[in-house]
């Protein structure tokens, strides 16, 4: 394990039954790097995020997460994953409480804050995802942007070291894409680590240090925005690029 990394992944392997969805990954994500993972449908990109944060169990390799190596079974997962926030495609925000109580419940049932203090935090958040005055409504009354601005929130009330997105903005109307996506730059000018899966590539461009191209359970090319998009060097990745672009 190599301290200079917020994530390291060494030839990680998934499979189900006799499907290898992961073929040996390898992957360093420096701090306040943005990495964002492209690839066609079914390739792995969301079985390897869950494998980040032992939503998944790998079948072989290694994932060190703040160098702990997350496989290790004496390591306590649940530690762990209070410093990886995560923001899937369906925001999953509790239906039943309002949006401050939504966003502070975590760290206040974890004894991360006070309740006070954790109310003034979240409120912070909410002024970065611009949504403070909708602090004490329901969420069902929100929009679904509005709803996936609460949920990226409400991951970052708990402080993570690492924020890991799944395709955040593909269940929004399209309309609603742009203030996601403008919250998720935000995050990255302030330095946080993220690992964004994404058919954004106007985002890929703009917002990753390093592009990773997905294909079959491999990383089949990484570079920078540039060089994946613009001089990409494998077949799979043009053909793919061809259909998205
Ligand atoms: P992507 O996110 O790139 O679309 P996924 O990681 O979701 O790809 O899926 C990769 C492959 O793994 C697919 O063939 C999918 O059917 C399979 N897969 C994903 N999750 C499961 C699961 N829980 N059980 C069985 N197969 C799965
Ligand atoms: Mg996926």
């Amino acid at each position: 394990m190599d301290k200079r990394y917020k994530v390291q992944v060494k030839d990680l392997h998934k499979s189900y039954g006799s499907n290898e969805v992961l073929q040996g990954i390898d992957l360093n994500v420096a701090p306040s790097e943005v990495v964002c993972m492209i690839g066609p449908s079914g390739s792995g990109k969301s079985t390897f995020l869950r494998c980040l944060n032992r939503l998944e169990v790998p079948n072989g390799g290694h994932v060190y997460v703040d160098g702990y190596d997350i496989a290790d079974p004496k390591v306590n997962i649940n530690k762990v994953r209070e410093n990886i926030g995560m923001v899937f495609q369906h925001f999953n925000l509790f239906p039943n409480m309002s949006v401050l109580d939504n966003i502070t419940l975590a760290p206040v049932q974890l004894g991360k804050a006070t309740k006070e203090a954790a109310e003034e935090e979240a409120l912070r958040y909410l002024d970065l995802v611009g949504l403070r005055e909708k602090a004490n409504v329901n969420p069902q009354t929100l929009s679904g942007g509005q709803k996936q601005r609460v949920a990226i929130a409400r991951a970052l009330a708990m402080k993570p070291d690492v924020m890991l997105f799944d395709e955040p903005t593909s269940a929004l109307d399209p309309e609603m894409v742009g203030d996601v996506l403008e919250v998720m730059k935000q995050l990255a000018k302030q330095g946080m680590t993220m690992i964004v899966v994404t058919h954004e590539m106007g985002f890929a461009k703009q917002v990753a240090d390093r592009v990773i191209f997905f294909h079959d359970g491999k990383i089949r090319e990484q570079g920078t925005p540039e060089e994946i998009f613009d001089h990409p060097q494998h077949p799979d990745t043009r053909n793919f690029l061809d259909k998205v672009l």
